[in-house]
């Protein structure tokens, strides 16, 4: 959000010397109270300034660009995320380059039995094992994904700004959305519930930025 530059004006002076009162800006402004009007609603509407009754304005210290950050931050992982592709881990490499190509994506989440996450397996790793000249049609995937305890995972309650710091810092291009479950031993496990990749934060990114 940009503030004209009247408001900016008089987001200093109530800075400066706020508790203040709408008619003591206009006053320092050679304006009449109902000019600042419109100015001062939006003002507090969007929590840059507080009005209290019978003591005027201040200044709640929320600059435009730290409530744009809360904004962000709000959005959640759950609330964006699309449908994992996923793969049984006794499927072979062939299986997988069929299943990326028919469902048209770039990583798959490999599952045990049970539907858990059990590893990951990306384009790249699919070419480097083609490469090395092994038969795709005969060997298990599980040779080739990245598995425990090197993935990176994300949840649904997780802000998706810090879902997209994975994946930048991380250098990946997807996320399992993943919930920590219990298996049928006792031991902890994490159901694959969704997937979050450089394509989702493109695509908040623009509804962001096209104000939805
Ligand atoms: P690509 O290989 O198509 O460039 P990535 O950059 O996502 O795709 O993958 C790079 C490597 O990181 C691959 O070996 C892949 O198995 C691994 N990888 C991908 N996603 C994850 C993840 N969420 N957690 C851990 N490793 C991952």
């Amino acid at each position: 959000m940009e503030l004209t530059k009247r408001q900016v004006h008089i987001v200093e002076i109530v800075k400066r010397e706020g508790p203040i009162t709408g008619r003591q800006i206009a006053e320092k402004l050679s304006l009449i109270r109902a000019t600042l009007r419109p100015d001062l609603t939006l003002l507090t509407m969007t929590g840059i300034l507080e009005a209290r009754p019978r003591v005027g304005y201040f200044y709640s210290g929320k600059t435009p660009a730290n409530l744009t950050a809360k904004a962000i931050r709000g959005i959640k992982v759950g609330d964006v995320k699309s449908v994992p592709a996923v793969i049984r881990n006794n499927a072979t490499v062939y299986d997988a380059v069929v299943t990326m190509f028919l469902e048209d994506v770039g990583t798959l989440f490999v599952v045990k039995e049970g539907g858990y996450l059990d590893g990951v397996i990306s384009r790249k790793d699919l070419l480097k094992i083609a490469m090395g000249g092994s038969d795709i049609y005969k060997m298990p995937i599980g040779v080739v994904m990245t598995r425990m305890p090197n993935l990176i995972t994300t949840t649904p309650e997780e802000p998706v700004f810090l879902a997209a710091q994975k994946l930048s810092t991380r250098e990946v291009d997807a996320l399992p959305v993943v919930r920590v479950v219990e298996g049928k031993n006792g031991e902890e496990e994490l159901e694959v519930v969704g997937r979050i990749t450089k394509t989702t934060v493109t695509r908040v990114f623009v509804e962001l930025g096209s104000g939805k």
